[in-house]
């Protein structure tokens, strides 16, 4: 593990922000539901990325400009399905796609960690190291399992088949990859207890690192 302190973050959050990402099925909402029953806000990626795709948003028209009106569903929304059989077909239409959506969603999480009021705030993203979400975090902890774990919980909750959960595995970033790049980690083969305990010893370790964040900030004139 990196064991940096503060080595990312932007230089204008004034929040410190805690990244938290993991493979699909690993424990992100686990651990990020009891990272909220501990009084922490919590920005979610996912929700971000919906965001700025709702009607009215300039992304959505610039979608239906490049991909043609039939991209939209009926009640002027994104035919999301659509949309990703289209990316998934193309990997220059994916690119596309998000270079024009990266930058946005950034904005966005941006706005809700500035607006958080806990201690210190927890950003969670499938995508946080892929989607270079890990330069607004000042940390970043990683959920893991080993993969017949994930798959075995993926599939019960989902009902995918493996090989529709082995698909979505193949297009996040590798487990190796994702561990090398973690301050931070839980390990989530055990109990929901067990997860709680981990994550509760990290709360405590956050409300100091923040602390000390908050500290170590120049005063601004008139703030
Ligand atoms: P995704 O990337 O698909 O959103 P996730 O990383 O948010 O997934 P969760 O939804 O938190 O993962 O967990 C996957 C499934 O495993 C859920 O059904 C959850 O209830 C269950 N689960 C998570 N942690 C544990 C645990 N320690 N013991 C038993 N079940 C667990």
């Amino acid at each position: 593990m990196a064991g940096r302190a503060f080595s990312r973050g932007s230089g204008s959050m004034k929040n410190f922000v805690v990244g938290l990402t993991g493979g699909i099925g690993s424990g992100k909402t686990a651990v990020s539901s009891r990272f909220e029953a501990l009084g922490i806000a919590v920005v979610d990626a996912d929700q971000a990325s919906r965001t700025v795709v709702q009607p009215g948003q300039p992304a959505l028209a610039a979608i239906a400009e490049h991909f043609g009106k039939g991209i939209l569903a009926a009640d002027g929304g994104l035919d999301r399905a659509q949309l990703r059989q289209r990316i998934f077909a193309d990997p220059a239409e994916r690119d596309w796609l998000e270079k024009l959506l990266h930058p946005r969603i950034a904005i966005e999480i941006f706005g809700g960690l500035q607006a958080a009021t806990s201690p210190y705030v927890l950003l969670v993203s499938p995508l946080l190291l892929e989607a270079r979400q890990d330069t607004l975090a000042n940390r970043v902890l990683v959920v893991d399992v080993d993969e017949s774990t994930q798959l075995a919980r993926t599939m019960t909750r989902d009902a995918n088949s493996e090989q529709q959960v082995r698909a979505i595995m193949a297009a996040q970033i590798g487990r190796d990859a994702r561990l090398a790049r973690a301050d931070d980690l839980i390990r989530n083969e055990g109990s929901l207890a067990d997860l709680h305990a981990q994550v509760d010893a990290l709360h405590a370790r956050y409300l100091a690192l923040a602390a000390e964040f908050r500290t170590s900030q120049p005063t601004r004139a008139g703030a």
